[in-house]
């Protein structure tokens, strides 16, 4: 028998994590430097800032992405003499495919300080969702590798899943069902690129950006660490001025920094506010 569903009281109820410079893989690495090597190998190199502008893409939706980039779309006729057609974005992806998934274990280590904030949102009551722009098989990889490191969501979707990726909702509404969750304003989607923030408000969520274990930043934890201070500030105020540009409600540097943010989103479900 099913039981008869609570009443929302204005408390949150969920998250949503992305994967890639969220919760794994410091600096959205891996991506980029796959994208990179597979446009290489066809004697079109594109730049890791052309790389990551449209990371959180369905991968194969951002190859797409790239080949219309005016810059690149160009660098390929010079040496196809023909414009990127939809056969080449096929091609791509095929390539992609296999490059990711042999660098996926390797290069998703679990963002430090992650499963220590995980732990902290279920003592909240919260349920823990999850949405990426890799594709099933991917996100089958990075699942147990993801969980012996003590990171493990209630619901892990891909665009596989649901038909379409980012910035379309689909994947928050189907983590919401699996996940029993409702209203939508009692979820707060979390993650570090545009398509992530425009993910969570076309759903009718909150929206937190992630700027300094992410892809606005793009480098690895050593590397962070070792900027100098005014640069890492310089950093930060950029990809926090990009995401809130993005309409994300808060930015934080990294998802061990929520907390505080959850309660202050808390007090404005309480005080009648809504998304
Ligand atoms: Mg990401």
């Amino acid at each position: 028998m099913t039981s008869v569903p609570k009443p929302y009281r204005g408390r949150l109820q969920a998250v949503i994590l992305d994967w890639a410079g969220t919760t794994v893989d410091h600096g959205s690495l891996a991506p980029v430097r796959v994208l990179q090597k597979i446009f290489a190998d066809r004697g079109v190199e594109i730049t890791e800032k052309e790389a990551r502008r449209d990371m959180g893409l369905l991968k194969k939706d951002h190859i797409r992405a790239l080949l219309r980039t005016p810059r690149i779309a160009e660098a390929w006729r010079q040496r196809y003499q023909q414009t990127p057609a939809e056969h080449d974005v096929e091609n791509l992806f095929a390539d992609f495919i296999p490059r990711q998934m042999t660098c996926l274990a390797e290069c998703s280590p679990v963002v430090a300080g992650v499963p220590e904030a995980v732990r902290r949102l279920r003592n909240r009551g919260l349920k823990i969702g999850s949405t990426t722009g890799y594709t099933r098989p991917m996100l089958d990889i990075l699942l147990p590798h993801a969980a012996s490191q003590g990171y493990a969501p209630d619901c892990a979707l891909c665009p596989d899943d649901v038909g379409a990726g980012r910035p379309l909702p689909w994947m928050i509404y189907e983590n919401a069902v699996r996940l029993k969750i409702y209203p939508l304003e009692a979820i707060v989607k979390i993650g570090d690129t545009i398509s992530d923030i425009e993910e969570g408000l076309n759903a009718g969520t909150w929206a937190v950006g992630i700027t300094r274990t992410g892809n606005m930043i793009g480098l690895s934890e050593e590397d962070w660490q070792a900027l100098p201070q005014a640069e890492r500030a310089a950093r930060l105020e950029e990809a926090s001025r990009i995401l809130s540009n993005a309409g994300a409600h808060y930015v934080i540097e990294s998802l061990a920094d929520i907390d505080p943010i959850l309660d202050q989103i808390e007090a404005r479900l309480q005080a009648r506010e809504r998304t």
